[in-house]
């Protein structure tokens, strides 16, 4: 066949006398020599040493050959994974018919013709060498270029996992309170207008679908952080955002709005109830004293309620708004207690904060004003001191009372000014009273503190001013401060309290009977007075009925050494029972309503 004079040709020309040769430009020892001389006798066999000799780097084969074509051996070649890239050279006698296009489809690199001039054949060897050594070093830097693809991939992997987390972490602290660990304001707005978007879109199918939002407020926290420092006003509400955890459904949101404000969001909830019932929860969590470092430390909250029902409101903010309406209602009502909104609220929030603005401009024009109600000792019927009481008034509406601004004033600070206003105008017109000889130094003026003012660091340094500008000794003055407001910050109050007793001020404490004390407290504090409450002596009637609250006020009182002063004496029947119980001082309709000072003064000449 033409394929051992193919075989035998090659030997004869190319093999040196051991029978190996060499190609210019490549190392000669590493060469063919073995394979040359064991050129194999058919197609089968040179496939099967091909496959076990792995230094096999070219493979030139006749067409024609037994077993095995050459065809046929470079399609197996090809087709066999550690073979496949030795690449393959036909050679073919000339009057063989090469069929070309099938050597290059099975795989073949390249063809020659017998017979063959050495020269070209070790040309061509050498150039399919080196193809071959470049496409070896072009794959094995695919697969280094591969390697470091993969190794950057699961870099940039990492990167991206790190940069998630800490976009995550970031994500978190702009919708979470750092203090409490709540989420925030722009979380719970997120809330709100996620809830509205679903109402909005499930209207039809759900139209009585509810929710309600819930607005608290702590009472007097900020004369806790004033009085007892901003840490002990943080761990507060730390302990507050707990107790109050303890009140909610897995399903319900809490969220801190800021300050000293929480808010809640119930959904899918039935009615009204739901919402009070929560309220009322947490009234309750609330009200045992919390105990902070050395401080026990009374609060509560007041909390404004908004039904959403269907597609009531669009705008999450509305909602907020109504719910900061509801709940500074629950605060005139008197703290710690909740209220539901409605529309008639939003017309008195905007007269209130007309109230506000109003309210700063007259104390700038000096629309305020004292007016005195004669507080009498009972058993000479003589009127013993005067309390000031504030009243505005107002060019176009008249005279305005105090339960209608005072409360507005107290949630803006400008209940201080109120205070420092009557109490110099008081202690001018007793000096006026005392300079005229109407009256003599025995006579006092009780004048009403805020809380906040009490609480105020100032507030020494402004009275002793006062007291100097107007030429008032320090026991002609009497403070009347609300139990409740003393007994919450009782340890602050003390030292306020021993300081006015330094200068010989004394100290009445307001409404007694309607707030909580401590009798320890009570026991400790020199206090002068207790004013009994109105409520209480309201009760009392000509048979000397429902007298039992006010009989143990006074009994306390004496046992700890202090007068008393029964508020709001309207009937005759009143005032006899009061005198049976030995009251020392009275103060009500009865003897006369809070007077302006032209009327005060005509009435200490006439008595
Ligand atoms: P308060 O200190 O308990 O003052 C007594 C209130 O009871 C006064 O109301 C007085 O007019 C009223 N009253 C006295 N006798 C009778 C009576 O027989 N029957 C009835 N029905 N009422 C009687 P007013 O003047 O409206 O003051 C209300 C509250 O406003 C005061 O309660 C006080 O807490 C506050 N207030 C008034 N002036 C000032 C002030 O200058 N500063 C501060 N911080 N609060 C003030
Ligand atoms: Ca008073
Ligand atoms: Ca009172």
């Amino acid at each position: 066949s033409h394929w051992y004079p193919a075989s035998r040709y090659l030997r004869q020309t190319a093999a040196g006398p051991d029978g190996a040769f060499s190609v210019a430009g490549l190392p000669s020892d590493t060469y063919y020599a073995a394979t040359v001389n064991r050129i194999p006798d058919d197609g089968e066999e040179a496939w099967q040493k091909i496959t076990e000799d792995n230094t096999i780097q070219v493979v030139f084969t006749d067409l024609g050959m037994p077993k095995l074509d050459g065809y046929e051996v470079c399609q197996r070649l090809k087709a066999n994974e550690q073979t496949c890239d030795i690449p393959v050279i036909f050679l073919s006698a000339l009057d063989e018919l090469l069929d070309k296009v099938k050597a290059f489809r099975v795989g073949g690199v390249d063809y020659i013709t017998k017979p063959f001039q050495l020269e070209e054949v070790l040309a061509r060897i050498q150039t399919h060498l080196s193809l071959r050594a470049a496409q070896k070093e072009i794959s094995q830097l695919n697969t280094e270029l591969e390697q470091r693809v993969r190794q950057r991939t699961a870099q940039l992997e990492q990167e991206i996992t790190e940069r998630l987390q800490a976009q995550e972490q970031l994500l978190h602290l702009a919708l979470h309170d750092v203090l409490t660990g709540l989420p925030n304001r722009t979380w719970f707005m997120k809330l709100l207008e996620q809830l509205l978007q679903q109402i909005n879109q499930q209207v039809n199918q759900q139209p009585n679908h509810q929710f309600a939002v819930l607005f608290l407020d702590c009472d007097r926290f900020q004369s806790v952080n004033d009085s007892l420092g901003h840490l002990v006003g943080d761990q507060l509400l730390v302990s507050i955002a707990r107790r109050i955890e303890l009140c909610l459904r897995p399903s319900t949101t809490l969220c801190r709005l800021g300050g000293d404000e929480f808010s809640i969001l119930l959904k899918d909830i039935d009615n009204a109830s739901d919402a009070i019932k929560i309220a009322n929860d947490i009234l309750t969590e609330l009200a045992p004293p919390f105990q902070i470092g050395a401080y026990q430390v009374f609060t509560n909250v007041s909390i404004g309620i908004v039904m959403g029902v269907s597609n009531t409101y669009k705008q999450p903010e509305h909602i907020l708004r109504d719910a900061d309406t509801a709940m500074y209602r629950a605060k005139a009502n008197g703290k710690a207690c909740y209220q539901i909104f409605n529309p008639t609220m939003h017309r008195s929030a905007l007269h209130n904060f007309q109230l506000e603005s109003d309210l700063r401009f007259a104390l700038d024009r000096h629309e305020l004003v004292a007016y005195y109600q004669p507080i009498v000792t009972l058993e000479t019927n003589r009127i013993s001191s005067f309390e000031a009481l504030a009243r505005w008034n107002q060019p176009e509406k008249g005279l305005i009372f105090p339960d209608k601004f005072i409360p507005i004033a107290e949630e803006t600070g400008l209940v201080i000014n109120i205070d420092l206003f009557i109490l110099r105008q008081a202690c001018q017109q007793l000096r006026n009273w005392q300079n005229e000889k109407i009256v003599d130094k025995s006579l006092t003026m009780s004048v009403n503190l805020s809380v906040k003012h009490f609480m105020s660091s100032n507030l020494l340094d402004q009275i002793d001013t006062i007291l100097d500008d107007t030429g008032i000794d320090g026991s002609s003055l009497r403070l009347e401060i609300t139990e409740s407001d003393i007994m919450e910050n009782a340890e602050f109050a003390s030292n306020i309290i021993e300081q006015l007793r330094d200068r010989h001020i004394q100290l009445s404490i307001d409404d007694f009977g309607t707030g909580y004390s401590s009798l320890s407290y009570l026991y400790r504090l020199p206090i002068d007075q207790l004013k009994i409450d109105r409520s209480f002596v309201m009760r009392i009637d000509e048979y000397g009925n429902n007298i039992e609250i006010v009989e143990a006020i006074i009994a306390l009182s004496k046992s700890l050494g202090m007068s008393t002063t029964a508020e709001g004496v309207e009937t005759e029947e009143q005032l006899q029972q009061l005198k049976r119980l030995n009251c020392e001082y009275y103060q009500g309709f009865l003897f006369s309503k809070p007077i302006d000072a032209e009327s005060a003064r005509t009435l200490l000449i006439s008595q």
